[in-house]
């Protein structure tokens, strides 16, 4: 960013030079102290009347600006009436030569007082009054991706500097900073009136290139200023989309929908956080075939099913992990182990059920043992796959229910355990031969949907 600033100010400065070359004489070489490096823009405004020196010739550029000099600049700028006279404010002398200029530019909206009448005529002018007064003057209306560092929070002052500076009237100073309380200086201002009145002499506005980017972190503090120093005026959270504007060391201001700040680049990253890893955990297997029923076979059926909801979430970029992908036997505790050891969130286990010939229906497990936010949410995923099973499947609907299987208890994870149904039930096993895919999809939707739900 700097490179490029000094490379514009070269640029400006040797066109200042060449442009120079070419002017013979004018109106301002009875101005003594115009700044050469300024010459153009000054001797411009000289010769329209908008900037005259004083008694003794003298522009006197770094002197600060006051109120009534800033006033009467702009009043003459706009061709307003500077005849004096008496005006809206108590400390303004209706003789002195600026009180025309400061009651018309009060008419006109384009100044006011502070509100207790007074207008503060000898008071210097700030940076940010004259982002106002700019802004007012020319009507600077539209706004671009320009941020400095010392950006006010306060979103008014925030969009006139950033009117200012889209339009080309100023860019700051070259650390990156607009220092809105600064005083403004002569020249300074003259500067910026002669780039509003002529947009040929308007500098490059500083355009940041803005980047989406998308948070890494449970919790990442928003703050005023780039360090931690300052103070956090709000929150993201894991995988927020922000856009991304400038950078100051390793921080980097952001906007992501009402929150603009600046945060630490080191938690934002290119792509959203997969953090979507579920375990599918298909009942028994090997030497353990489970139940059966009616020609099947609970450690296939599972199996069968499980598998499906594997490819079936992998296409809609969900990370699976399966306890078992063949016909083998893992322990209750291997199970859990290896669905927190590849780093699962969340855990379902699949099965058939089993019991006399006329009991039927779905239903699905979840355990409060273990933490309460655990428990409520293997609940919650067990009533979303439970609804979309019995949707899908037709079967009744016997409910999501509270038990402490080994697989659902003794882990960390969310979890559920599914009976999809009644191998032992003739109508059940019927549905359940035909309907494998279907059971993986109504899985696989109640997965998503419990995602959806964490907000994830
Ligand atoms: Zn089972």
């Amino acid at each position: 960013m700097k490179n490029k600033l000094i490379a514009l100010l070269l640029i400006m400065f040797m066109a200042t030079i060449f442009i120079m070359s070419e002017e013979e004489t004018s109106a301002a070489d009875n101005v003594k102290d115009v700044p050469k490096q300024y010459a153009t823009e000054i001797n411009f405004l000289i010769d329209k009347g908008i900037v005259v020196g004083n008694e003794h010739g003298e522009f006197m550029p770094e002197k600060n600006l006051t109120r009534e000099e800033a006033a009467t600049m702009i009043g003459r700028a706009l061709g307003l009436k500077g005849t004096p006279r008496v005006t809206a404010f108590s400390d303004v002398n209706p003789t002195s030569f600026a009180s025309g200029f400061i009651q018309s530019a009060y008419e006109n909206e384009i100044i006011q007082g502070y509100g207790d009448g007074t207008f503060g005529p000898k008071r210097n002018m700030t940076r940010l009054e004259m982002a106002y007064l700019l802004s007012q003057a020319f009507d600077l209306e539209e706004t671009g991706n320009v941020y400095y560092e010392d950006m006010p929070a306060n979103k008014e002052h925030a969009e006139v500097i950033n009117q200012v500076s889209t339009a080309g009237i100023t860019n700051g100073y070259v650390d990156g900073s607009f220092k809105m309380n600064n005083p403004i200086t002569r020249v300074e201002f003259s500067l910026m009136v002669a780039r509003a009145v002529n947009t040929e002499f308007r500098v490059e506005a500083i355009e940041f290139q803005s980047e989406k980017k998308f948070v890494n972190a449970t919790a990442l503090n928003v703050r005023q200023g780039p360090g931690t120093n300052y103070q956090s005026i709000g929150l993201l959270y894991m995988n927020d989309e922000v856009t991304t504007y400038n950078k100051y060391g390793n921080w980097v201001y952001v906007k992501s929908g009402n929150i603009v700040g600046y945060v630490s680049q080191s938690y934002l990253q290119d792509k959203p956080v997969n953090n979507k890893i579920i375990a599918i955990d298909a009942g028994h297997g090997g030497s353990d075939p489970g139940a059966s029923g009616n020609g099947i076979i609970e450690k296939e059926l599972n199996l069968d099913v499980a598998k499906r909801v594997q490819k079936y979430l992998q296409d809609e970029n969900v990370e699976v992990v399966m306890t078992r992908t063949t016909d083998t036997f893992i322990s209750l505790s291997g199970r859990v182990d290896i669905a927190v050891n590849k780093g699962a969130d969340t855990f379902v286990s699949i099965h058939g059920n089993a019991a006399t010939a006329s009991a039927n229906g779905t239903e699905t497990f979840y355990s409060t043992a273990a933490l309460d936010q655990r428990a409520l949410d293997s609940k919650a995923l067990a009533g979303f796959i439970q609804d979309r099973l019995v949707a899908a499947l037709g079967t009744r609907d016997r409910g999501v229910k509270m038990d402490n299987f080994h697989v659902i208890a003794k882990t960390p994870l969310p979890s559920v355990l599914v009976e999809l149904g009644f191998m032992t039930n003739e109508l059940d096993a019927a549905i359940l031969k035909t309907h494998k895919q279907a059971s993986a999809k109504a899985i696989s939707l109640g997965i998503l949907d419990y995602y959806d739900w964490k907000g994830r």
